[in-house]
């Protein structure tokens, strides 16, 4: 047997139902995983239990059945995964390379350096808590490099990143006890085996900090292709924070459509007429990951 080469995956965060936003990821990330006969999985972050909408898990899983987005493997939950994270900060600890930081939001925005993502922390804690926030609960740090992180995207192409300057010590588990996004992401890709990850490009500034975290761990750096973002006509992110609405299930196909276009593709009229599997046979036949196009930009609603 022929071991799979390529592995993909869609992680969505269950805050709110699957939107057109979301689809165009789901979409891409199972197209480019088929075409190259690779697995797709589907990997559920609820890490950051206030942010999660209880049953929205479900429904995005329902909605991905419905629309004929079959996946690989059983799914997985973050929430479950905590006994990893602590092992894997543990390991950094050992290392040295993490550390308590009890500064307040207020002392942090307070920094002089601005970043990608606004202040920079400037790395106070690092020799220590002072004795006066001994007492405050504390996040957990790690301490980055002055050294450029460097890789190529699939789409963006090359992108450069020095993650001390312009990002600072990141924080990987918070004062309240919640794993973040970046270690969570970055252990869960390496033990699900993930070859290549095709996600938003609202998260290429954090594709370098998790190349950094994965070369502290040991771990391998997957392929990156950061798709364009669906932006309303505001021009913001599609979202749950804007009202995005949910993939309509009673006629998906013109949605389906339509987030094709929106990668670059050109799908004939007549596709919306068919049903889930002429769709699907068509898109797999013509996918062409080339012609999708850098810029976010507005999508053509159905
Ligand atoms: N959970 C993230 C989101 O829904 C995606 C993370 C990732 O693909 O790395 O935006």
């Amino acid at each position: 047997m022929q071991l799979s080469v390529y592995r993909g995956r869609f992680a969505p965060s269950p805050t709110g139902s699957l939107h057109l936003g979301s689809l165009v990821t789901a979409v891409a990330s199972y197209l480019e995983a088929r075409i190259h006969n690779g697995e797709w999985l589907v990997r559920i972050e609820d890490v950051d239990s206030t942010r999660v909408i209880p049953d929205s898990s479900r429904q995005i899983l329902h909605a991905l059945e419905s629309l004929g987005m079959d996946w690989d493997g059983e799914v997985v939950y973050q929430s479950q995964r905590h006994t990893a994270y602590q092992t894997t900060l543990t390991k950094l600890n050992k290392n040295g390379l993490i550390y308590p930081c009890a500064c307040s939001r207020r002392e942090i925005a307070d920094s002089a350096m601005r970043g990608v993502e606004g202040p920079v922390y400037s790395g106070s804690c690092r020799n220590g808590l002072p004795s006066n926030h001994a007492d405050r609960p504390h996040a957990l740090r790690v301490k980055t490099e002055n050294s450029q992180i460097e890789f190529v995207d699939n789409l963006q192409g090359k992108v450069h990143q020095c993650v001390e300057s312009e990002i600072g010590d990141f924080v990987l588990r918070r004062a309240d006890g919640i794993y973040t996004y970046q270690l969570a992401v970055v252990v869960d890709d390496a033990w699900q085996g993930i070859t290549h990850v095709v996600r938003g490009a609202d998260l290429l500034h954090s594709t370098p900090r998790q190349i950094y975290l994965q070369k502290l761990l040991g771990y391998k750096t997957p392929a990156y292709l950061h798709l364009p973002v669906v932006v309303n006509k505001q021009g913001e992110k599609l979202s749950k924070q804007t009202q995005a609405a949910p993939i309509d299930l009673t006629k998906p196909l013109p949605q389906l459509v339509a987030t094709l276009r929106f990668l670059g593709q050109n799908p004939p009229d007549e596709l919306v007429e068919g049903d889930i599997n002429s769709f699907w046979q068509w898109a797999l036949a013509h996918w062409q990951a080339e012609k999708i196009p850098k810029g976010s930009h507005f999508i053509n609603e159905p």
